[in-house]
């Protein structure tokens, strides 16, 4: 620790202002708030000083220091660019025995300025030792909005503009766009540490903006975010922070309850379907939606189950919306393959047996199923299968017949990664009737390969399903 971190009373003492600018002011305001007795030097007062002027405790003298000014004052802040007169006020600052800040000035200052989180009586000062004051301010902002009392000051002022916000923005999705754009702004910041001052002033005059100009057109926007395969905990910070922002969500059969409870709650949720056999909303109707909302000025979630990439069709979507010129983001997701075998203990891949992985898709065409065999029975390689449940059958008997052992272990990761998982272990001559005793509803993960063997030995890597805390209910299905 390189410095002693103190709380200094100053209540009713002495302390000396160097300076006339915002730095000073910011200064002078935390004295005077502490309670100390302030005098500001400075030939000047910026605008910044306009609050204090009146307070009790606050003096200026409209001239700089002199030498005998500084007795018996304790603590003095320095906050002029005018080097000869920061020299001048720190010698005699330092004589009369005040502890001294220079600002911006680490090797001038007996002490440093933390950064503050004021929620008085509780403070909280951060200091990075003179390291990386940006650090210090990040890790202040994020413990600002961390801070209950802030958001009541946030709330406070939220409540005196919103009748003018009201008048000035008609559509109810404009004035949530707006508040966002406020509070996630300077005007936010600025009510975050306090200065709802400065807050209020700002915000007035961008609501007279947005009346004038109207401006704030809400453009549209379409998230097209992986949710994993089901536990909520395996969603990306990123996909949360679009979910939260969403007026509306496209979901179908994969995501489960768990998952949309993290969907802002006023989002409006649209059902698209993908139940095995009432098949899905055509992917044209589903593209074309997206579009017509995006062009409402919406940001609009398009939610798929894994990865949005992964036999997601999440491509065919996307080309609607860039023939449209919507503009989009895609986030990745865990896709189901990779959250099956980490949940259930095989990994797909191993020095001692697989070199690679390959993902396919076994939903055949009219029960066809067409795949590249020969790549399919590479030796040292394991096989990934989606949608591979209802055609296990002819699936695993093609695998022999093509030449595969009958007793190349194989797998089936059954509602992977939530609370109903099952695994059902065997090889390709005995998992359809193990399969079929699990009574399997899917959706589920074909996994083929030696590296399944590894699972004796693995499995108490894995959370075993109950231990899944907070993992989705048996509500959902896949494909399979
Ligand atoms: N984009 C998705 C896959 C969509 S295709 C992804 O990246 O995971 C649908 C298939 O994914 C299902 O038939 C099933 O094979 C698989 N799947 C999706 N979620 C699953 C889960 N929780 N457990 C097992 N398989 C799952």
């Amino acid at each position: 620790m390189r410095n002693l971190p103190i709380f200094l009373e100053m209540r009713d003492r002495p302390a000396i202002v160097v300076g006339g600018g915002v730095a000073a002011a910011r200064r002078a305001e935390f004295l005077v708030r502490c309670g100390a007795r302030v005098t500001a030097f400075a030939p000047e007062l910026g605008e910044d000083f306009f609050e204090l002027r009146d307070r009790p405790n606050f003096r200026h003298v409209a001239r700089d220091p002199a030498r005998n000014d500084f007795e018996g004052s304790q603590i003095c802040f320095i906050a002029t660019e005018d080097q000869r007169l920061q020299e001048a006020a720190r010698r005699a600052a330092k004589a009369a025995g005040a502890l001294v800040n220079v600002a911006d000035q680490p090797r001038l200052c007996d002490f440093i300025m933390p950064s503050i989180v004021d929620r008085s009586p509780l403070v909280i000062a951060i200091s990075t030792g003179g390291a990386s004051p940006i650090l210090g301010r990040m890790l202040r902002a994020r413990l600002e909005t961390m801070i209950p009392a802030a958001y009541g000051r946030m709330a406070n002022l939220m409540s005196r503009f919103r009748e003018r916000v009201a008048e000035a923005m008609p559509s109810q999705t404009m004035r949530r766009r707006f508040w966002e754009t406020v509070l996630e702004g300077p005007i936010g910041e600025a009510a975050l540490t306090g200065d709802e001052r400065a807050a209020g002033a700002h915000l007035a005059r961008e609501i007279e903006h947005v009346r004038e100009h109207q401006d704030m057109t809400p453009r549209g926007e379409v998230y097209l975010v992986g949710a994993g395969p089901g536990d909520p905990d395996l969603v990306t910070f990123r996909a949360l922070r679009l979910m939260q922002k969403a007026d509306v969500v496209l979901y179908d059969r994969l995501i489960g309850e768990g998952v949309m409870n993290l969907v802002r709650r006023e989002a409006e949720r649209i059902y698209v379907g993908k139940r095995p056999d009432d098949h899905e909303l055509p992917q044209e109707e589903i593209g074309a939606l997206l579009v017509r909302l995006a062009t409402e000025g919406k940001r609009v979630l398009r939610l798929k189950g894994g990865d949005p990439f992964m036999f997601g069709r999440g491509g065919e979507e996307i080309e609607a919306l860039a023939a449209n010129g919507v503009p989009f983001q895609v986030c990745p997701g865990v896709t189901a393959a990779i959250g099956a075998s980490a949940y259930a203990g095989i990994p797909l891949t191993h020095r001692d047996h697989a070199q690679a992985c390959v993902f396919v898709t076994g939903h055949g065409k009219d029960g066809k199923i067409d795949l590249d065999w020969t790549a399919l029975l590479q030796p040292r390689q394991t096989v990934a299968i989606y949608m591979g449940l209802r055609n296990l059958e002819a699936l695993t008997k093609e695998f022999v017949a093509r030449g595969a052992s009958a007793d190349l272990p194989a797998a089936i990761v059954d509602n992977a990664t939530r609370v109903n998982q099952k695994v059902v272990v065997g090889t390709l001559a005995t998992l359809v009737a193990k399969a079929r005793a699990a009574e399997l509803r899917g959706p589920s993960i074909v996994i083929v390969g030696t590296v399944v063997a590894l699972r004796d030995k693995l499995d108490w890597y894995a959370p075993a399903a109950e231990d899944v805390a907070h993992a989705v209910p048996a509500t959902v299905n896949g494909k399979d």
